[in-house]
């Protein structure tokens, strides 16, 4: 990934997506914003425990530095699950201004239309970005242990076929920033669901020193999906950011015994 700074606000953008120019991704750093406390300080995310004039504030300040409308951002209410959501006109905006209006239990979004910026909010699970120039289709995915062994990033590439008409082969991919295999200690119930779900590889359930415990990669579990349904490994780019270690720069749920703020990834398509 490479970082830019835009007043203060600092955003990271994938290398291979921005090769396009037809459409405009971001995912945000911490920093810049006007929380405090837990949420200091470009908390994204409503209702948990933060002021909403601050996070209107902060969203506002996002809109600014990303030049994408404040009514274009777009939420689903994510529930760590591995629904997806084909986002229409009809939904553009949901959750832009309140929790309340957001588009419905999903934890990935895909669109064709322009000016839509399908959004999620981040603190540990990895965010995960698509996008196919064929057909100009694009998916958000909020992976966090759960989707990612129920999947959803393979459900988010089998939909953007079905309804896109995207070619696996056509897909590059963004695996942002979330809790890295350095840091993500899991017990044997994780690791029996995951092997049980054919996520058998040493490079996913990493042996820790305790008994009975295994460090997970996220990132190369939702690697393996893309891989597995076509997608090029070379479109894909891992940031390989862990989220606790680099605490300063990105809300982590596990560096603050879950009480923290949320940064967000987004991917919004251009008009062609
Ligand atoms: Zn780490």
């Amino acid at each position: 990934m490479k970082t830019i700074n835009i007043s203060g606000i600092e955003l990271y953008l994938f290398k291979n997506l921005s090769d396009f120019d037809n459409i405009t991704h971001f995912v945000s750093s911490r920093k810049g914003g006007c929380s405090n406390g837990q949420f200091k300080s470009l908390n994204i995310g409503f209702n948990i425990g933060d002021d909403d004039h601050n996070v209107i504030q902060n969203r506002k300040a996002l809109s600014e530095a990303t030049d994408i409308s404040f009514g274009n951002f777009t939420f689903a209410r994510q529930c760590h699950g591995s629904n997806i959501f084909f986002v229409d006109n009809s939904l553009r905006g949901s959750s832009s201004a309140d929790e309340e209006s957001s588009l419905g239990n999903a934890d990935g979004m895909i669109t064709s239309l322009p000016d839509i910026c399908i959004t999620v909010k981040v603190a540990d699970c990895v965010p995960v970005l698509l996008y196919e120039p064929d057909n100009h289709a694009a998916a958000v995915i909020h992976a966090g242990w759960k989707g990612t062994v129920n999947k959803i990033t393979g459900k988010a590439v089998e939909k953007m076929i079905r309804f896109c008409g995207s070619k696996p082969g056509n897909i590059y991919a963004g695996i942002g920033p979330s809790i890295g295999p350095c840091c993500y200690e899991t017990g044997n119930d994780v690791y029996r669901e995951y092997m049980d779900k054919g996520f058998t590889g040493k490079d996913i359930m990493i042996p820790s020193k305790q008994k009975d415990k295994y460090y997970l990669n996220l990132w190369q579990a939702n690697k393996k999906q893309l891989t597995e349904l076509g997608v090029k490994p070379e479109n894909i780019e891992e940031a390989s950011i862990c989220t606790k270690c680099n605490n300063e720069s990105f809300f982590s749920s596990r560096a603050s015994d879950g009480k923290t703020g949320r940064f967000a990834a987004g991917i919004m398509l251009k008009k062609k």
